[in-house]
């Protein structure tokens, strides 16, 4: 067998403790399928002293990240954050090594910085861990569908805001008792405003969208909208209409350009990604020959995403045994992103109005006044037939400048009391 390569590892958290781990106890599979033994020459850490668990062989960390990347035939990036982990990564690739990263926000934001060096070095760039953790949908979409036109992508890409609206339609409660329980059940982090706001979703969706579209998506082109406002009787109201609710990155094909963005949405319950419950993940494709594929599994957790990252480990230490290369990053098509205003979609009205007759005619005539055609009404009256009537009212597809609109338009009628919420429908 040919001399061990070398690995070395840039983090070892949650992740980055299970790589190890798999490493030593697949070592003669991983041998094998490789056409080498791996050897895992250092392990960079902040600190030599924190507790890891499973333990790491004190001789491997290092707190000297910058020297270790410079001896290694792939570096595996499990550190996070954008500095110091994308100098490391462009040092490992300038010393010939090739790459394997989980970093979503790093590829968001910087992905052609690092797309470029490694094209240029002619080594590999690997990071299926990025986006959904185990499941490989990162490879699907960069490799399997690399010969079709993909359409749309429709993601459940963040378990803890799956698990937090999850719960709110379970249990019945609001999102803020929804959050303590992603909390306390290790789903959600101290501070869950990167993933409740959407931002964590926003960033692989644009790395979704690079390779659906071959186009830069990066981080700053995704409209971002998360589940903070979303309350206990949207949810409710959600499974009353035949939805559930779910926040999705969605990336389309549209006229002029694609549409790459973040948002809560109603999603009927016959569609594939309205089973996905609790903290799993799902990325539901259509491509103009596959027609629709849906990835599904556990997006994030030391063990799953570990697995991920050791396929991308293989991919990359095989091409140094073998000769060859992974797929380069292709822009080629360039498309624009579209503003947000730009995006199509059905979407649902809820609104108290007075409970009399000629209500509904003047809400569809201010919805018709902004384009907006109206697919169905359903009117719940008010207590004991007084007070307010509560509308339900789905509309046909129509523009995000609409929708965001809508409030305006409804709230300046005098028989609207309220408009409760403007939500939108996907995957219809
Ligand atoms: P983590 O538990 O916070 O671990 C980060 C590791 O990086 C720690 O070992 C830390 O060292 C080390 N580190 C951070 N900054 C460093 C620096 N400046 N120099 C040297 N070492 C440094 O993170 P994680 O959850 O394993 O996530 C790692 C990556 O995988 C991230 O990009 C994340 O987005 C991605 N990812 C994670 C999951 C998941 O389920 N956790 C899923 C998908 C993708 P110390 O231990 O000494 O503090």
């Amino acid at each position: 067998m040919p001399d061990a390569l070398k690995v070395a590892l840039l983090g070892c958290g949650a992740v980055g403790t299970q790589v190890v781990r798999l490493l030593a106890a697949q070592a003669d599979d991983l041998a094998a399928r490789v056409g080498a033994p791996l050897e895992l020459v250092g392990v960079a850490v902040r600190s030599l002293d924190a507790e890891r668990d499973p333990v790491v062989d004190p001789a491997l960390l290092t707190t000297d990240a910058a020297a270790l990347v410079t001896r290694a035939d792939v570096v595996v990036e499990l550190m996070g954050g954008l500095e110091p982990a994308r100098s490391l990564l462009l040092s490992a690739i300038a010393h010939g090594a090739s790459v394997v990263t989980a970093n979503k926000a790093l590829l968001a934001v910087d992905g052609p910085t690092l797309y470029a060096a490694a094209d240029a070095a002619a080594v590999d760039l690997y990071f299926e861990a990025a986006v959904a953790g185990a499941v490989p949908v990162v490879r699907a979409v960069r490799e399997s569908l690399a010969g079709d036109r993909v359409r749309r992508v429709l993601g459940i890409v963040n378990g803890t805001t799956n698990f937090v609206l999850d719960t709110m339609t379970a249990d019945d409660v609001d999102l803020e008792v929804a959050v303590k329980d992603a909390q306390r059940l290790g789903y959600a982090e101290a501070d869950p405003s990167a993933d409740v706001e959407g931002l964590d979703a926003a960033a692989k969706a644009a790395i979704l969208a690079s390779l659906a579209f071959h186009t830069r998506v990066s981080l700053a082109d995704v409209s971002c909208e998360g589940i903070t406002a979303l309350t206990a009787d949207d949810v409710a109201w959600a499974t009353r209409t035949g939805h559930v609710l779910k926040l999705l990155a969605v990336a389309e094909r549209l006229d002029g350009g694609i549409s790459v963005r973040v948002h809560p949405a109603l999603v009927p319950v016959e569609h594939p990604l309205a089973g996905v419950r609790g903290a799993f993940n799902a990325v539901f494709v259509e491509a103009e020959a596959a027609g629709q594929l849906m990835f599904y599994g556990p997006g994030a957790g030391g063990v799953p995403t570990a697995s991920a990252v050791l396929g991308d480990l293989v991919a990359a230490a095989r091409h140094r045994v073998l000769g060859g290369r992974g797929p380069i990053e292709s822009s080629y098509a360039d498309l624009p992103v579209l503003p947000p205003a730009a995006a199509v979609s059905r979407f649902q009205v809820r609104l108290d109005v007075a409970d009399r007759p000629g209500v509904l005619a003047q809400v569809a005539a201010a919805l018709a006044g902004l384009g907006v055609s109206i697919e169905a009404v359903r009117q719940t009256p008010g207590p004991r037939d007084v007070g307010p009537a509560h509308l339900v009212i789905s509309t046909h597809e129509a523009t995000e400048a609409a929708r965001a609109a809508t409030v305006a338009a409804l709230s300046a009628l005098p028989v609207v009391d309220r408009v409760v919420s403007v939500l939108r429908v996907e995957g219809a």
